[in-house]
């Protein structure tokens, strides 16, 4: 997935129409989350904005993402074991995780179409695709 460049204005506004306080730190996840689409552990977020952002630590990184993952901008994605991994690619979609280098590739996939058939009564709160395999690059 292509990094596109998200401007400051728009995460502001994202932020505020989910009515969370767009605070410096929040900014930056977001931006970091939409720009990269690389669905990050906590690690991975706080070790690539800790240069930008030298007063970050793990645990505001922690809190910050609670505080969007709370305000629906963010969820989280367990694909292996108890590692979370951050998405804020909100839209209809499936992940596919390459068990060679571990990464999280998203693709399109109408979720609304599938139901819990033959589960009488149920009801659907929450959808999700995930497939494993390998990667472009490693299926080579
Ligand atoms: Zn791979
Ligand atoms: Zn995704």
């Amino acid at each position: 997935m292509k990094a596109q460049a998200i401007s400051n204005e728009y995460l502001t506004e994202a932020l505020r129409g989910a009515e969370v306080r767009p605070s410096t730190a929040r900014v930056h996840v977001l931006k970091y989350l939409l720009e990269q689409r690389n669905h990050p552990t906590i690690d991975q977020i706080y070790r690539a904005l800790r240069e930008t952002l030298p007063s970050l630590s793990r645990t505001s990184v922690y809190n910050t993402v609670g505080a969007l993952q709370q305000a629906g901008l963010v969820r989280a994605l367990t694909m292996e074991g108890n590692e979370m991994r951050y998405d804020a690619f909100t839209e209809d979609h499936g992940h596919f995780k390459c068990e060679r280098c571990g990464a999280i590739l998203d693709f399109d996939a109408d979720l609304s179409a599938i139901g819990a058939a033959g589960i009488k009564g149920s009801v659907v709160t929450k959808r999700d695709v995930l497939l494993w395999g390998l990667c472009p690059a490693c299926a080579k």
